[in-house]
């Protein structure tokens, strides 16, 4: 964990998203169902991290199925926050805008990198609605919070933002390639 993003490292991250394509696993089908593995883009946003709500963020994803293979705590406070206005990119002209970039950067953030089975559209559907008045209960913000200005979580909303997304807020040395090796009890020998 850890680290400040700069404006040079925003800079280098936005030259690094720019030039990777696009980045999808898929397993190959042999004969059965085919099973494409996606990673998205998950954040605990201030609001989250300040009511301790981390550890049940990530509980929800671990038990869903899904592997957590990127993981840092990163405060993106300093004025113009380059990061924050590439990552919110499309709301620019938003009225809101300036408000969600003073709140984003209002605190720590815990950013993740989740990959699994269609984990984009799985990880939008578990988070709820962007307000929080029409988030299903159950759903993260559905559970956790009332007002879409202080909606605790975001998750990429499409395989290419997701893309995107990684390669701004994470290094690819950052993420890591990891399987199961059976630490499971029954695999235990004596
Ligand atoms: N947001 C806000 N007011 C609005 C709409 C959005 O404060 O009227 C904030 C909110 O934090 C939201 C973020 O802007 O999560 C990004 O908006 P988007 O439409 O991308 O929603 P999301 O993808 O987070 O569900
Ligand atoms: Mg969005």
């Amino acid at each position: 964990m850890g680290g400040l993003f700069g404006p040079a490292a925003a800079a280098g991250a936005a030259v690094r998203a720019a030039a990777s394509g696009p980045r999808q696993l898929v397993r190959p089908s042999s004969g059965g169902p085919s099973w494409t593995q996606e990673r998205t883009l998950v954040a605990v946003k201030p609001d989250g991290v300040q009511r301790r709500l981390i550890g049940a963020v990530i509980q929800r994803f671990e038990r869903r199925g899904f592997k957590l293979v990127g993981m840092k705590m990163l405060q993106v406070s300093d004025p113009p926050c380059e990061i924050l206005a590439e990552h919110y990119q499309d709301l620019q002209r938003k009225p809101f805008y300036p408000a969600l970039i003073s709140y984003m950067s209002s605190g720590p953030v815990v950013a993740m990198v989740w990959e699994g089975y269609n984990v984009v559209r799985a990880s939008r559907a578990m988070i709820g609605h962007t307000d929080s008045t029409e988030a299903a209960p159950g759903t993260i913000r559905g559970d956790f919070s009332i007002h879409i200005s202080r909606n605790i979580i975001h998750a990429s909303d499409s395989v290419e933002g997701a893309q995107r997304e990684i390669q701004l807020w994470f290094q690819s040395n950052e993420l890591v390639n990891w399987a199961d090796v059976g630490h499971h009890s029954s695999s235990y020998q004596a």
